[in-house]
């Protein structure tokens, strides 16, 4: 079989991320990237890869089989996936929890009408995670669910502290407490504060003359952002977060503390430990896209999550080869 031809909608650390995860996927490949900017501001990781307007992916959709939407979930993916998916099959990596209800209807109407199938919010969490908290959920009812998140960094949180008068650059690091892991690995099922489950970490790059103690002050008490969370923030120097804090790690684990009989403890954990949240993040839109062209091949239309896949759909094997080697 040919292999699946994907269009990447959007280079950002996201549209690098899914180059590549091209490269090493043997049943897909790069057609070309699609952006909105100048096509010649764009550098691809991938040699002699096409760069294009994203006005010409309507025109170019008979070379291609799906689209990774790889724009942010702020402004870009409200509007961009719903108009792909009226001609062409889509991934995205819609990530505003609270808003995906919304976002799926709109996808779904589109994709339905242009006769697509369209997988939303794909990637770690929502995604690997979400897929975590259904087993949990569904194999032990009585029990509660934890997601924590870290070590990672946080791009909403730095670009917040970035918006604080006085800060020239910063990063924000996300992390577990010990002590509440600890606990929930027990399988006690301890209620935990928002202020209990995590810690944020700020490194900051002050700008010339800038009152440190204000600039820290104006962090730890954001609300929404830190004002719920023990916060730390330490002053470094330009080149010091150029050479400490360019990464993107993150990770978490998802945990299911149940019992499953009187005094019978139970306590499924999945954890995920990233040195680029974005490469695997790009990784699952891969094989979601995997996922959709198999979905739409057999007629299906409309919007799906990850929830609503068959894990073998994700897989470049076959189902019998499946069964042989993974059962
Ligand atoms: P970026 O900000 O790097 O890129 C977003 C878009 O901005 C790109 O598609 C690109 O569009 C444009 N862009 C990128 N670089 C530049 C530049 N130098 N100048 C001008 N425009 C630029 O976002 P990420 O790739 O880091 O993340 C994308 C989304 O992925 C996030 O919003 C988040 O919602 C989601 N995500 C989801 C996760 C999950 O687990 N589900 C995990 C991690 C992220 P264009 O080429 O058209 O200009």
């Amino acid at each position: 079989t040919s292999p699946l031809r994907i269009a990447i909608v959007g280079h950002g650390n996201l549209g690098r991320g899914v180059e590549a995860a091209l490269l090493k996927t043997a049943d897909a490949e790069l057609v070309g990237i699609y952006t909105r900017r100048d096509p010649a501001a764009v550098t691809p990781v991938t040699p002699g890869a096409r760069v294009r307007p994203l006005d010409a992916l309507e025109s170019d959709a008979d070379g291609i089989d799906v689209a990774i939407c790889c724009g942010g979930s702020r402004s870009d993916l409200p509007e961009q996936t719903p108009a792909i998916a009226r001609f062409l099959p889509v991934v995205d990596s819609f990530d505003t929890h609270a808003r995906i209800p919304e976002h799926f209807e709109r996808v779904d109407a589109a994709a339905r009408a242009g006769g697509n199938v369209a997988l939303i919010s794909a990637g770690w969490d929502p995604g690997l995670f979400s897929i975590n908290r259904l087993y949990g959920e569904a194999l032990l009812p009585d029990g509660d669910t934890y997601t924590f998140w870290g070590r990672g960094l946080s791009q909403g949180h730095s670009d917040a502290i970035r918006r604080v008068p006085g800060v020239a650059a910063g990063v924000q690091y996300t992390h577990p407490v010990p002590a509440a892991v600890d606990a929930v690995r027990s399988g006690a099922r301890p209620t935990l504060t928002t202020r209990e489950k995590h810690t944020r970490e700020c490194f900051v790059v002050l700008e010339p003359g800038a009152d440190g103690a204000a600039v820290r002050e104006a962090i730890v008490t954001m609300p929404d952002y830190f004002a719920d969370y023990d916060t730390t923030v330490t002053f470094v120097d330009a080149d010091e977060l150029a050479r400490n804090h360019a990464g993107m790690p993150h990770g978490g684990f998802v945990i299911r503390a149940a019992e499953t009989s009187a005094g019978t403890r139970q306590v499924v954990e999945y954890s995920l430990r990233l040195e680029s949240n974005p490469e695997l993040t790009a990784a699952v839109l891969v094989a979601s896209a995997r996922a959709v062209a198999r979905l739409q091949a057999r007629g299906e239309t409309g919007a799906v999550t990850l929830l609503d896949v068959p894990p073998a759909l994700l897989s470049p094997r076959s189902a019998a080869d499946l069964r042989r080697d993974l059962l």
